[in-house]
């Protein structure tokens, strides 16, 4: 076990986290903790603590810690070659073999894979190839994106844009001006509470066709949307809600981007979020369980129909201008083709699906009696359970009252993580696919005490 007496000095003096109240930490009032290993569902910090993680690290570790195959795909390509670029046409037999196998698993009519790192940076190549694609097309107005306030798409200045949370927005001068927002399919934060579910998803349809009226469907190039609104509070989208957002978009010529960051590679119990709703993406994003997050790799997958404007492009104007020194990394593609056998080996995408309906109905059985809990939800592996002040008329706390991390921290008090969500009082799973029943049974028991200790 690591031990350096100096660690938590050194932590809070020099290192910069991300998502963390900077001015808290720094003065100590933020807890530090070093994580030291991980075994299936569970991390150890090196205080001795064993949790379980019942988000998957950031809803990614989805084969679960400590996969042995894993480690000796990337300890045997660093060896082999650590690096090498993948510009004008150099690859690596693992970065060649991950574009086929990525391909396999994607719907049929997508055509190409461009790898990166991060799922915020593979949203920035999608807008870049979108605006490429229109201004090859000779269209260069039909420039904006349409996001869903609730989405999330990653923190970089466009993706951070894309992104539809105040947080990501406030004091950094975002979003820019190509970013439009609409509704966000969240049926149980309808303004009416009258509305069926039919009814939400009118309204949905009708705030799109109304923003794209004003704008000028002229001007617009794409829809982004998570199959399952994710970190804006882990939402299935209501019933029809795909199909009727899918027939607009192809009525005004504007672009499908289905952010699949999350939902690829199984959590919903398919291969992908777009196979589980019927989507039928122009561009698919993915990263987090391409490689399970044991080595960064991320990735955007073309359709054929983008694809013969991207090859016409070329054609006109040269080698395609854009590229990272680190695209189609051998160590990162190592663990991509790793993970995926093993997803395959281990059934887990059927796991997500049937352990993944178990725990959501455990999770509701736990919970949904409470009298502050206004909504238990999920799909999948995905659940959240959302906080109300008072359910008949679903009032809300005060986000000063900081309910949901208090049940996150009255949750971690007994072991088990889950993750208060950023924007309302909404506690989020997304646990590894190899969760067990019994551990199921553990997190919403547990979540039960953790829910009664602070709301009674
Ligand atoms: N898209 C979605 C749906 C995400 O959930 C995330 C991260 O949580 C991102 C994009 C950004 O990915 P990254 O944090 O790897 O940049």
């Amino acid at each position: 076990m690591l031990k350096n007496d100096m660690l938590e000095q050194w932590d809070r003096e020099n290192f910069f986290h991300p998502s963390t109240h900077l001015a808290d930490f720094a003065r100590g009032e933020v807890a530090h903790r070093v994580v030291t290993t991980g075994d299936g569902c569970h991390i150890e910090d090196r205080d001795g603590n064993r949790l379980l993680d019942a988000f998957a690290g950031l809803y990614c570790v989805n084969v679960g810690y400590g996969r042995k195959e894993i480690a000796e795909a990337i300890s045997d390509q660093a060896h082999e070659l650590a690096y090498y670029h993948a510009y004008v046409g150099h690859g690596t037999e693992a970065s060649i073999t991950l574009a086929k196998m990525i391909l396999d698993r994607a719907p049929d009519h997508m055509s190409k894979v461009y790898f990166g790192l991060s799922g915020s940076d593979a949203n920035e190549t999608n807008v870049k190839l979108i605006w490429y694609y229109n201004n090859i097309l000779g269209r260069p107005e039909k420039k904006k994106i349409i996001s869903r306030w609730r989405g999330y798409h990653g923190s970089g200045l466009m993706t951070g844009s894309l992104t539809g949370l105040e947080l990501f927005h406030k004091k950094f001068d975002l979003p820019l001006a190509q970013v439009v927002h609409t509704e966000a399919p969240y049926y149980f934060r309808r303004d009416d509470l009258d509305q069926s579910e039919a009814e939400f998803v009118a309204h949905c349809v009708a705030e799109l066709e109304a923003l794209i009226a004003r704008e000028g469907a002229d001007t617009i190039a794409a829809f982004i949307g998570e199959p399952v609104l994710g970190t804006g509070g882990i939402v299935p989208p209501p019933e029809g809600y795909w199909p009727a957002i899918q027939k607009v978009l192809q009525k005004h010529d504007i672009l499908l981007v289905a952010d699949e960051v999350v939902t690829g590679f199984g959590r919903l119990g398919s291969m992908m979020g777009s196979d589980h709703y019927g989507l039928k993406p122009d561009l698919m994003t993915i990263a987090k369980g391409l490689t399970s997050a044991y080595a960064p790799l991320s990735g955007s997958i073309v359709s054929d129909k983008m694809w013969k404007v991207l090859e016409q492009g070329t054609d006109e104007n040269g080698p395609i201008g854009h590229g990272w020194t680190y695209s189609a990394h051998p160590i990162g593609a190592a663990a991509g083709v790793a993970n995926l056998k093993l997803i395959d080996t281990l059934g887990l995408v059927k796991n997500a699906g049937e352990t993944g309906a178990y725990f959501n109905k455990v999770m509701a059985e736990a919970l949904g009696g409470h009298a502050h809990v206004g909504d238990v939800r999920g799909e999948g592996m995905m659940c959240a359970v959302e906080f109300v002040k008072d359910r008949d008329s679903r009032g809300f706390f005060d986000a000063s009252e900081k309910v949901g991390p208090r049940v996150a921290a009255a949750l971690l008090e007994q072991g088990v993580i889950g993750r208060a969500m950023p924007q309302g009082d909404i506690l989020g799973f997304a646990p590894p696919f190899c969760l067990t029943p019994a551990e199921a049974d553990e997190v919403a028991e547990k979540t039960r005490v953790a829910v009664s200790l602070v709301l009674g």
